[in-house]
């Protein structure tokens, strides 16, 4: 047994992180300076978008792509069941309504069909999740969106790295947005970029993370004038210059990352290929997964128990797992706003009792990752082992 408990994800900073962020804290400029114009063009090059902007968190990514689509009141959004409450959060932002899609039952990503099942005249865009990492069914996805007129966005917080067929996500869809907390890919603490190929959609998210102001601070200075305006209604959603100069250093080392994720996943594939009781996610054939998150489906029955007494016993063996998530068309705020409930999206709800989520992070040794073999391998078998009654 572990005598620290291993978290199912964590940040990794060094020296050249700090040097980059100190350099930046002692620039002229701490924020709208020129380490965000070149922050983004590095993460637009990674992920072969023409465009990025730079924002202030996830949320606020997803945010700025609703307010640049010009989502408001009565406007309905496709989102799936299975994500971060935040996917759908930034429709009701904009005053739209978040329909749930159901996911698919293997790979519990966004499924087509139920896509279309929920169409009305009022759906105006449908965000697709790229869930623990793995891309969604984007060709299917676009002509479902095509046929009916809507902007496709892709809600990439978990899988920047990842290909479907040969496109990285964040140039699929119309606009792809991505989080930079601590617990994804690569951090500047807390951040946010959207990527999009349209350079109006890409001049429009600038204003919306800047008030709604046409030009920023910086440009007026070097245009010589005091004179702005405000065109629209807009927030504060700007990251900082050292947060920049972090997400560039940190940008430098995440193909490495993406490497050792894909190479610790292969370990569990490995040692779970022929255990019972438990059964990574479907992997869509043709797609390049960039693990997130490594998410197993319990088999209760077989186990003769349920999901929190795994959860509570592989914390006992000092296993950090988690559960992603509870779908959104549960929490009591969605219950009560909009009257979503129970029934709404079956594969969701029966897999969010069965989901548990093992550690994966590129700073695990493989020694870590043999103590969560050892111990997934240990709690399977002491519970099935267990006296049924
Ligand atoms: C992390 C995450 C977000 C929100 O990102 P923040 O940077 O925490 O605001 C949104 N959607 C998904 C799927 C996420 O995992």
């Amino acid at each position: 047994m572990r005598s620290t408990l291993l978290p199912y994800g964590r940040q990794w900073l060094d020296g050249e992180d700090l040097a980059a962020v100190a350099s930046a804290l002692l620039s002229d400029f701490l924020t709208t300076g020129p380490r965000v114009a070149e922050f983004e063009r590095q993460f637009a090059s990674f992920v072969g978008a023409p465009h990025a902007v730079a924002v202030s968190s996830g949320t606020a990514a997803l945010h700025s792509a609703m307010g640049a689509l010009g989502i408001g009141p009565g406007d309905e959004v496709i989102v799936p069941a299975i994500t971060f409450a935040a996917s759908a959060n930034c429709v009701v932002f904009q005053g739209g309504v978040p329909v749930f899609a159901d996911v698919d039952p293997g790979t519990l990503l966004i499924d087509p069909q139920s896509v279309e099942n929920r169409l009305s005249a009022r759906t105006r865009a449908v965000i697709a999740v790229d869930y623990a990492g793995q891309p969604c069914d984007y060709s299917r996805l676009r002509e479902v969106v095509s046929a009916a007129k809507l902007a496709l966005i892709s809600d990439g917080c978990h899988a920047i790295g990842a290909r479907d067929g040969e496109q990285l996500v964040g140039s699929v869809a119309d606009m792809t947005a991505f989080s930079l907390h601590p617990v994804k890919h690569i951090t500047t603490g807390e951040g946010g970029v959207v990527t999009t190929g349209s350079e109006s959609v890409a001049r429009a998210m600038r204003r919306f993370r800047n008030h709604g102001i046409e030009s920023d601070s910086r440009e007026r200075e070097l245009a010589g004038t005091w004179r702005y305006e405000m065109i629209e209604l807009g927030y504060n959603y700007r990251l900082t210059d050292f947060q920049c100069a972090l997400g560039m250093t940190q940008l430098g080392k995440l193909p490495g990352w993406l490497a050792r994720r894909r190479a610790i996943a292969a370990m569990y594939d490995a040692a779970f290929a022929d255990l019972r009781g438990v059964r990574p996610l479907d992997r869509r054939p043709g797609t390049l997964h960039a693990y997130h998150l490594y998410v197993v489906r319990l088999d209760l029955e077989y186990l003769g128990t349920d999901r929190a007494t795994v959860y509570r016993a592989l914390r006992e063996e000092g296993i950090g797992v988690n559960v992603h998530y509870i779908p959104v068309h549960l929490h009591s705020y969605y219950v009560k706003r909009f009257g979503t409930r129970r029934g709404m999206c079956p594969n969701a709800e029966a897999a969010y009792e069965e989901i548990i989520t093992l550690p994966l992070f590129p700073r695990m040794s493989d020694e870590d990752v043999r103590d969560v073999i050892d111990a997934v391998n240990k709690v399977t078998r002491v519970l099935r082992a267990r006296p049924r009654g």
